[in-house]
């Protein structure tokens, strides 16, 4: 089976570009809003690091989630299509002091603080600014993630967060400091994470670090375990929408929090990945010695993940019915690893058939570059297709 796409608007397109399909993307944050809305104290941000596309970020607003930013950048991405200050989270290992000045300018819920020197530096900033920065410490629950080495972000050796061994000290530290005030603890172990007991042992984690807390008196308001919720790259269509239901449920059994305590997740992948694909054609289909290739418009500075990650995308010839014939799909890029997969089966492709490259909404169109000086992809929705 493929996926269903407006062919004949596409024709009209310049290609590469980034197709959303925008009721997707509405019914997965019904779906999401719907498990999450069954326990109490739950709060979603969406990772604006997946996916920044302003039209995509405003479905998102419009289905009433936060905002998890990881940068001054993203920040002001959020504000403009309206997500409210309030529900801007910030984490990332090196806020520039601008970047801070920014978040206590516009007011934001929480900074995610990944070390001590980062806490004296927003201190002092919030002391000139005359605010009081909210801050929750990340904290590195040296829990490995069953997902590429590229993308565990929660063992010790990673350079994300404060290690557990310093958490009493550093939120007694923020007890003494005048414009900072503690209202949470940080987590996030890594992304595309499919095996929900890596998430259960953030929670066996997180209880224990709780209970340490609470035998010296320390309240912690707001528990934030990040995202990481993975997605089926290899049936987009079978399964468009990821199994949120068992992800909140493994939290609400595992995680033992506290009362009136709030459960706050940042998921990025999981919401937009599937709704997105990269439509690019095919310019060339060449003979090679040993094998044929689909030589196509887009390449790794298109789409990344395939040269970085070794990822696969699920990959299908949209204008062609003809029978299977095998190929790799490589881009005009030159580099090596500028290849989108090997040896896959596709109708049989000629000089202008159209390929999606699915399952890319999530971490696609914003890690685009401009090398070998070509145009960004530009992205566009259902909506605006009809
Ligand atoms: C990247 C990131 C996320 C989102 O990760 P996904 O795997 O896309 O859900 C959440 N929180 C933080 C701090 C991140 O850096």
């Amino acid at each position: 089976m493929k996926g269903k796409f407006p062919i004949q608007p596409f024709q009209a397109i310049q290609t590469p570009f980034y197709y959303y399909d925008a009721d997707l993307l509405r019914e997965t944050l019904k779906v999401l809003n719907e498990e999450a809305g069954k326990h109490d104290n739950f709060v979603v941000h969406y990772a604006v690091k997946a996916n920044a596309n302003p039209k995509v970020l405003s479905i998102i607003h419009h289905a009433g989630l936060g905002a998890d930013c990881v940068s001054g950048g993203e920040i002001e991405a959020a504000l403009k299509v309206g997500f409210p200050a309030s529900s801007i989270v910030y984490a990332g290992v090196g806020k520039s002091d601008w970047e801070i000045e920014l978040g206590l300018e516009k007011g934001i819920f929480c900074f995610n603080v990944e070390s001590v020197a980062e806490l004296e530096v927003i201190n002092e900033i919030a002391e000139r600014m005359g605010k009081t920065a909210q801050v929750a410490l990340r904290i590195n629950p040296n829990i490995g993630a069953h997902t590429h080495a590229n993308i565990t972000t929660g063992l010790a050796e990673n350079k994300f967060g404060i290690a557990m061994g310093d958490m009493e000290e550093t939120i007694e530290r923020v007890g003494k400091m005048s414009h900072v005030r503690f209202i949470g603890l940080h987590f996030h172990i890594g992304s595309q994470i499919l095996d929900m007991g890596d998430f259960e042992a953030l929670c066996n984690r997180i209880n224990d670090l709780q209970d340490q807390l609470e035998s010296h008196r320390i309240q912690v308001e707001n528990i934030n375990v990040g995202g990481g919720l993975g997605i089926d790259y290899q049936h987009p269509n079978r399964v468009p929408i990821p199994d949120f239901k068992a992800f909140f449920d493994t939290y609400s059994k595992r995680l033992k929090l506290r009362p009136g305590q709030k459960l706050h997740f940042e998921l990025g992948r999981a919401i937009v990945a599937q709704c997105g694909s990269l439509i690019t054609r095919t310019l060339y289909v060449k003979q090679g010695v040993a094998k044929q290739f689909a030589i196509v418009d887009a390449g790794m500075t298109d789409l990344i993940r395939p040269a970085l990650y070794q990822a696969y995308h699920k990959i299908e010839n949209i204008s062609s019915e003809e029978s299977l014939c095998t190929y790799d799909v490589v881009g005009p890029i030159c580099e090596s690893s500028d290849v989108f997969a090997k040896q896959i089966d596709l109708n049989k492709t000629r000089r202008g058939d159209l390929i999606a490259i699915r399952s890319a909404g999530a971490y696609g169109e914003i890690m685009a570059s401009c090398y070998n000086c070509r145009q960004l992809p530009q992205g566009y929705t259902s909506d605006e297709l009809k």
